[in-house]
């Protein structure tokens, strides 16, 4: 925590300080990578991903156990890269995604495939590759999963996804655990669908798995999923069908704008304690972190390009946008906007927003700061869901992206230039 003279205290994350006036990641001034590398820049801390990590092993320390980073996160490969060296599985939504983990060195039984839409193009590269697991979520897919297993004579290694249909009264911000959403098998079917896989000759039942949403700041909701599965794994058991291991899912939270999740090392002490509680001590745990392994651990650099004062409204236009910046467009997400070297001058209020041409290009409302056009800015919290959901709307490139590690800037990811976004495309033969 530190705040630079002259503006409001400003909550940063582990490894960010503000330094003789410079905003600094670990041992590097933001502002000179920003005149090396130019901005838009997305500028990570190798520590703070590390760290973040850490916690979750300190949790689990003990246990058999394997934590599968939730790479749509964020899924760079030299990201990939950091979290697999130091011993991370990763859990895969596409084929795509699977491609990346593999570029990056995963060790293919560490991977998890999760999603309710996996191809059969997908699960046969999947499957030629020897992944850990399939998270399956609907009995279609179980069943067009064992039929492309025994079509390369192999049993494809299943956990089915189950709904604990977690009370959303209770629990407001949790989307995917729930009844009426897309993802999962109910309740109520999940023990019929449990004897139905392991009687198909193309499938290994391995394990159970639950994902109940995400930007989650408290323990109550694991808990009550928790409950949950665990009678459905003692009912399954019961229905003669053994579960080796039990996956919690992600959906952490992380500070965004004064938010208090519990840290993963707590959290996960106190949850093991109700597992074995309840008996199954001895059973494999997995999770599923994303955000909480790389939100807190990024910026995003943007130059201030125009002062537009308005008589209802003051627009400072940036040169990052909606493209590289989607979460407020998309959730109307918070994301603290500050200087890299604050000025002592008398703030004002702006609307920071990006050139993309739609009224839902903003970065952030009613923001206090005292800039000029030149100025840079760092957006916070920029690691998780900003990057991984870029886009070339306007036919932006996408931005660059550093990897900072104590004084070491390591570019890993060049800026996107407008020959590569026409490289794919074919013009018309002459008429
Ligand atoms: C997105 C996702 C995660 C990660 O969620 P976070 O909120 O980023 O931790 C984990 N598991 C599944 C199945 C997901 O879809």
């Amino acid at each position: 925590m530190s705040s630079p003279s002259g503006t409001p205290p400003v909550s940063l994350a582990p490894h960010f300080t503000y330094e003789a006036g410079r905003l600094r990641v670990e041992g590097v001034a933001l502002d000179e990578l920003a005149r090396t590398h130019g901005t838009p820049l997305f500028v990570y801390s190798q520590a703070a991903m590390l760290d973040a990590l850490a916690a979750y092993q300190r949790g689990l320390a003990g246990r058999s156990h394997q934590i599968c980073y939730a790479m749509k996160a964020n899924s760079t490969l030299a990201i990939l890269q950091t979290l697999a060296r130091a011993g991370c599985g990763f859990d895969i939504v596409s084929g795509g995604e699977l491609e990346r983990a593999l570029a990056a060195g995963a060790d293919p039984t560490t991977i998890i495939f999760s999603g309710v839409g996996k191809t059969r193009a997908e699960m046969r590269r999947a499957l030629d590759v020897g992944i850990g697991c399939f998270n399956v979520e609907s009995r279609a897919e179980l069943d067009v999963l064992d039929e492309v297993a025994r079509g390369v004579g192999l049993r494809a290694p299943v956990s089915i996804r189950v709904n604990p249909n977690v009370d959303a009264k209770t629990h407001p911000y949790i989307s995917t655990g729930l009844k009426g959403n897309k993802f999962g098998i109910a309740h109520e079917e999940v023990v019929a669908t449990y004897r139905h896989a392991a009687a198909c000759a193309g499938l290994r039942v391995v394990g159970i798995d639950c994902h109940i949403g995400s930007q989650i700041t408290q323990a109550d909701p694991y808990l009550d999923a928790m409950d949950r599965v665990l009678d459905l794994v003692q009912a399954i058991e019961a229905a003669g069908v053994p579960i080796q291991h039990i996956d919690f899912g992600g959906g952490l939270g992380i500070d965004y704008n004064g938010d208090t999740p519990p840290a993963a090392d707590a959290l996960w002490k106190r949850l093991l304690d109700k597992i074995d509680a309840r008996g199954y001590g001895d059973r494999k745990i997995y999770l599923e972190p994303g955000r909480s392994l790389v939100g807190n651990a990024g910026v995003c650099i943007t130059e201030v390009l125009y002062l537009k004062p308005g008589e209802q409204k003051n627009f400072l236009i940036v040169d990052a946008a909606m493209n590289d910046l989607p979460r407020p467009a998309m959730y109307q997400a918070f994301h603290q906007i500050v200087p890299l070297t604050p000025r002592p001058d008398t703030p004002t209020t702006w609307d920071v927003v990006g050139p993309v041409c739609e009224s839902g290009d903003w970065l952030g409302r009613d923001r206090d700061l005292a800039v000029q056009a030149g100025d840079l800015l760092a957006v916070l919290s920029a690691g998780a869901y900003c990057m991984s959901m870029a886009s070339n709307y306007n036919t932006r490139g996408r931005a660059a992206e550093v990897l900072v590690s104590g004084t070491t800037a390591t570019p890993i990811r060049a800026r996107e230039s407008a020959m590569d976004q026409l490289r794919l495309e074919n013009l018309l033969p002459p008429a």
